[in-house]
């Protein structure tokens, strides 16, 4: 039989390329669910599932996880990949109360309308933010959590939900502590979309600090392969695992490879260092590969070539 996967936030860029991943061969019934949020332009969302429409497999609901009704109008699902949310650290700290209501109310609405439906299988998009200013490198899922955002703090919140739920009602749960994903499709607030996106058109880019932050990129395609596997996974009932690349690198040293990628200097305009922001990410992805069999295989230059790729190709340049 083949399994029914909903996907929150399956408009989005993550979701999109999961979406994609799993209507490959038909081994699935996909039912994409998303509400357009206006945090980057609704235009480039419907591009992201475009090509999908018109798959037999594929059906695409637009709602709100917020929203009961929206969840009941949905048709029989076994397994919840629940990627929608308020992302991004620093507007979080703009608009606090949003992130919590989104997130974690959210989040609360989908895991009761997982009981209500008897769903047992729930994957959820937790993020690295949650180990914040531990200075403990590489970070192991059961290390010290020192978040230091409102968004941060909201994926942990959604993390110890889980635990109830799966506690309560035998949903299983895995939270999937995602770590800087990049790769086609990247939502244009993250620092790699912006930098070429800049660079190519010949403006400054910004850069907090002095360069020295370093972050664990995850191209998107290492990423969707370990959700694939967590939709699967029957072993245990609840677990957090990291899906990080095990590599850390600097932002000047990003830049450089960019550089090198699109075949152009950056302009820098220095700025002060953000609050919010973490001095690095750094995951250990033991539990990963020996739970999800997950093995990162896309190195930092073939995962910035290809961004570039779809970038031209995305603004038919
Ligand atoms: P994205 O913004 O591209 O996708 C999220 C999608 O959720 C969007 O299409 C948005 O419209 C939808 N959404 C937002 N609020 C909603 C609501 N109330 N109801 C229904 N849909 C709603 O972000 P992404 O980068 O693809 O991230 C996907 C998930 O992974 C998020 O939960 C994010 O927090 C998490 N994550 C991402 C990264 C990363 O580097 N991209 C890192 C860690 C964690």
């Amino acid at each position: 039989m083949k399994k029914r996967i909903l996907i929150t936030g399956a408009a989005g860029f993550i979701g999109s390329n999961l979406v994609r991943s799993l209507l490959k061969d038909g081994r699935y019934w996909v039912i994409g669910f998303d509400n357009f949020d206006p945090f980057y332009p609704r235009a480039e969302k419907e591009k992201n599932i475009s090509p999908f429409e018109g798959d037999r497999n594929f059906r695409f609901y637009e709602g709100d996880i917020r929203h009961r009704a929206d969840l009941d109008a949905l048709d029989d699902i076994d397994v919840i990949v629940h990627l929608a949310a308020k992302a991004g650290v620093r507007p979080s700290i703009k608009d606090p109360i949003l992130y919590q209501e989104v997130n974690v109310g959210g989040t609360q609405n989908l895991l009761e309308f997982a009981r209500r439906r008897d769903i047992k299988q729930f994957v959820f998009a937790s993020s690295s933010s949650v180990y914040g200013i531990n200075e403990n490198v590489p970070w192991s899922e059961d290390d010290k959590l020192m978040p230091i955002s409102p968004y941060a703090s909201s994926k942990l919140s959604c993390e110890m939900l889980g635990h109830v739920y799966s506690h309560l009602y035998g949903i299983r749960f895995l939270a999937l502590r995602f770590f800087t994903v990049y790769g086609p499709g990247q939502r244009p607030d993250l620092a790699i979309h912006k930098f070429f996106k800049s660079i190519i058109n010949d403006q400054p880019i910004p850069v907090f600090g002095d360069g020295s932050t370093s972050r664990d990129y995850t191209y998107v395609e290492d990423t969707v392969k370990g959700i694939e596997a967590a939709i699967s996974y029957e072993s245990s009932d609840f677990e957090i695992i990291n899906l990080g690349n095990h590599r850390t690198i600097t932002l000047q040293d990003l830049i450089t490879s960019i550089e090198a990628s699109c075949g152009k200097k950056a302009v820098i305009d220095r700025q002060p260092e953000q609050p919010g922001d973490v001095p690095q990410t750094y995951a250990n992805i033991h539990k990963a590969q020996k739970l999800l069999k997950y093995h990162p295989s896309t190195d930092l230059k073939m995962g910035l070539d290809n961004f570039y790729s779809w970038y031209l190709k995305a603004q038919d340049l």
